[in-house]
């Protein structure tokens, strides 16, 4: 499967028709902003309107926001191929399954947390996406359904969608009525070193979350590595100093053990920091005893999916629910620009 990544700004489309010929410097800035704000695993691959570019191979994932001026060379040489190769740009969504797992982190509620972007959304945003879902018959999953659905074992009784809320941030605890209002499930990962107070949760507030008979509590490391050169995937690589295979070990093992300790119930799942794994760090977390793992690949899951790498789709806050609409149909991260410092915020194109 090769998931779209849509984007709607008319400068970055135009920079990668022309390869990057025409690039202002505003575009540049945006396009610097949205790296910069973003936790991606993989180069951000684009697309307005009327353009769609495949994302590059899984086996180029790794490739870091520093490299980014190499991978939009790239781009353009994927604008040209699918220009060629249109009808196989249609066959992209055809093997669909049928459970997208909408991933949330930071809620901006008074103006002072981020803007809306790939890790932020506005309250009132996220209460829309919500109402959506309820109205259209959504039936959000526990970690444990989903597990099941992918197994096979758990026919959801409606339409399948999952919700979580990564990094334990406090502004997400603004999420909670809204999921009440609604009777739905969802699941918090927890950073239970580092991500424990301001501006994270206190345990307080975690042994709240997990009073709550729907939200789950799971591991989201003990300190979150996800800066360029200091991922988990460079520390069990051996390229960040001081930092080996073996503290990547007791990053699982450690909150593993704290949350059980603390929440007095089994961790079985373990979501990677801003999605950064390989073969070696998930043969890591099944020793440390956890048997799903959760990534930012996007893309559905469906039965018989592996549990090892399911797919879940960051929601930009910057998306209208139309843009919503398609992320839950096909499960592809969208990012949508947000309007520019002193343009009107009212944008229907977005
Ligand atoms: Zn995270």
């Amino acid at each position: 499967m090769h998931p779209l990544i849509r984007i709607n700004d008319p400068d970055l489309k135009n920079d990668v028709l022309s390869g990057e010929s025409t690039r202002t410097a505003e575009s540049t800035k945006r396009r610097q902003r949205w790296l910069e704000s973003s936790e991606y695993t993989y180069p951000i691959l684009i697309i307005n309107s009327d353009v769609e570019v495949a994302r590059l191979p899984v086996a180029t994932r790794t490739i870091t926001r520093s490299r980014f001026a190499a991978v939009t060379h790239l781009l353009a040489a994927s604008v040209a191929a699918l220009c060629l190769l249109a009808p196989a740009t249609t066959t992209l969504t055809a093997a669909r399954a049928t459970l997208p797992i909408l991933v949330y982190h930071q809620i901006r509620t008074a103006g002072a947390e981020p803007p809306d972007g790939d890790t932020a959304i506005s309250l009132a945003r996220f209460t829309e996406e919500m109402q959506w879902l309820h109205d259209a018959g959504y039936t959000p999953l526990s970690m444990a359904e989903v597990v099941g659905f992918m197994q096979g074992t758990l026919t959801p009784a409606g339409k399948p969608v999952a919700i979580h809320v990564d990094d334990g941030w406090k502004s997400g605890l603004a999420t909670v009525p809204i999921l009440d209002r609604f009777g739905f499930k969802a699941s918090f990962w927890i950073i239970a070193g580092t991500g424990i107070s301001w501006p994270h949760v206190d345990w307080p507030e975690v042994d709240a979350l997990a009073a709550n008979p729907r939200i789950d509590i799971f591991s989201h490391t003990m300190t979150h590595p996800w800066k360029p050169g200091e991922t988990l995937v460079d520390w069990v690589s051996n390229r960040t100093a001081g930092r080996s295979a073996d503290d990547a070990a007791r990053e699982l093992a450690d909150s593993k053990r704290i949350l059980e300790a603390r929440l007095h119930r089994p961790v079985p799942y373990l979501a990677w920091p801003s999605g950064f794994y390989n073969d070696q760090l998930i043969a890591i977390a099944q020793r440390a005893g956890y048997t799903a793992l959760l990534t930012i690949d996007d893309g559905v899951n469906g039965a018989g999916g592996d549990l090892l790498r399911i797919h879940r789709t960051m929601v930009h806050g910057g998306c209208s629910l139309a843009v919503f609409k398609q992320i839950l149909n096909d499960g592809l991260f969208r990012t949508c620009a947000p309007p520019l410092s002193g343009s009107p915020a009212s944008s229907d194109a977005r």
